[in-house]
């Protein structure tokens, strides 16, 4: 039987150790800590089935202004950490120039179509259907401009992509989502997303299920990892485990590891924030307030405000602006009530600078497997690029081009 250890059990790591033991392997999957408690606990639980082109960055004139003058509350940066994110950047905006991003759309597109199939089948494995919700999530717009500009962006991207949309008015949206004061100038409902509840707790329902089928959890940590006469070894809380193969699926830690092996990875981390609030009522699904740049979800544990992207280093301390200003601007549009934590949630995107998650064969390492890197959608893509990562490690035909994926492109 064929054997690998799985480094990393966010949505990522807990997707390729199912999909890895679907095939037959006997896996191990360690984490320092429970299985779906960093960046896959933090998010806004959408499963963007509508997510065809992967974020690109601005490069008209206005976005950058109102981003480098902070009238945008999009992204937010720490002027000192700046040029610690030059290199991948300046990346970022290479890749971000229309054909190219035309290029990366097209095999992001491939896998964006297989997330919510992948998810429905391990959510009805799981048995965690009470944990989703479909409908989709809506994007609110205030102005007649922008609600006329985003319709007829939903229809490129339906004439194009098949992306299904459904364009509300104020008094269609005032209907679906009784708790909302003001409704805009109505929405969009993108309806191929699911949503989630408890973004951590799909996580947490997806390893039960791997431990259900056989599957081994363990807790460890990463540096342990190196080659050993079998192939891979781990120290764990448990005593060492070795395998033939390792798959580094650390999210925004991954870069940190592999220094060690000599990869540099020019990770662009986009730190955002979340708060919980408790009011008298809630929405029925997630919420984007398109001009203030942050989600509405409700979660189980009250209605989660989620921020846009800061660019900060690592180590900086938490500046929660946006999340100020997003709860500001959020208690425009309901009741919030009271806020369910003192100190906000902070994580990290883990983004490449092409906008495409990395996934196949580390370059140097035979049976070191690389996958990370799914920025703004790894929640979503999980169980989709674990499924393409398995069947490229089990020498199968894989279910999406890996090509574009492949580590060490440049
Ligand atoms: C505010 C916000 C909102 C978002 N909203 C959405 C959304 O609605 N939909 C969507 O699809 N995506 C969303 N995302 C992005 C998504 O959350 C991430 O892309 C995804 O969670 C990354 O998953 P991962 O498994 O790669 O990383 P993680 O979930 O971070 O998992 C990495 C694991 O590695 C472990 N680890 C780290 N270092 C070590 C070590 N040294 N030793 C052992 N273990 C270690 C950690 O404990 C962790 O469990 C959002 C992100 C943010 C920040």
């Amino acid at each position: 039987m064929r054997s690998a250890i799985v480094l990393g059990a966010g949505m990522v790591g807990v997707g390729t150790a199912l999909h890895l033991q679907q095939r037959g392997w006997s896996v191990v999957l360690v984490d320092r800590g429970e299985p779906g408690r960093e960046t896959s606990h933090g998010n806004a639980g959408i499963i963007q089935g509508e997510a065809v082109e992967p974020y690109a960055m601005p490069r008209d004139g206005a976005t950058l202004l109102a981003i480098a003058t902070g009238r945008s509350n999009d992204v937010h940066y720490e002027a000192r950490a700046l040029h610690r994110h030059l290199g991948p950047l300046l990346r970022y905006w290479w890749h971000s120039a229309p054909a190219r991003h035309a290029a990366a759309s097209r095999a992001y597109a491939t896998l964006i179509a297989q997330a919510v199939p992948e998810h429905a089948a391990l959510i009805e494995a799981a048995g965690a259907t009470d944990l989703v919700r479909q409908g989709g999530f809506r994007v609110l717009h205030r102005t007649p401009q922008d609600m006329e500009r985003a319709a007829a962006e939903a229809e490129r991207l339906r004439a194009r992509y098949g992306v299904r949309a459904q364009v509300l008015s104020p008094a269609a949206l005032a209907a679906a989502e009784p708790a909302l004061k003001q409704t805009g100038a109505g929405a969009i409902q993108w309806q191929d997303a699911w949503s989630v509840r408890d973004p951590g707790g799909l996580v947490a329902a997806y390893a039960a299920l791997f431990r259900q089928r056989g599957g081994t959890v363990r807790r460890g940590e990463a540096v342990s990892l190196g080659p050993t006469a079998r192939g891979w070894g781990i120290r764990t809380a448990d005593g060492p485990v070795e395998a033939e193969a390792a798959v580094v699926a650390l999210g925004p830690w991954a870069p940190d590891l592999l220094r060690r092996f000599g990869y540099r990875i020019p990770m662009l981390r986009k730190r955002g924030y979340h708060r919980h609030w408790r009011g008298p009522r809630t929405l029925a699904l997630p919420l984007l307030d398109a001009a203030n740049g942050y989600v509405m979800a409700p979660m189980a544990q009250g209605l989660r405000i989620t921020t846009g992207a800061e660019l900060a280093s690592p180590e900086a301390a938490e500046s929660p602006v946006q999340l100020a200003r997003a709860e500001a601007a959020a208690r425009d549009l309901v009741d919030l009530g009271v806020p369910g934590e003192h100190a906000p949630w902070s994580g990290t995107r883990p983004c490449m600078p092409d906008m495409l998650p990395v996934i196949g064969a580390a370059p140097r390492h035979p049976g070191l497997w690389l996958h990370f890197g799914h920025g703004h959608q790894g929640f979503t893509l999980g169980p989709a690029t674990g499924r393409l990562l398995a069947e490229t490690m089990s020498g199968e035909v894989p279910f999406v081009p890996a090509a574009p994926f492949r580590p060490g492109r440049r």
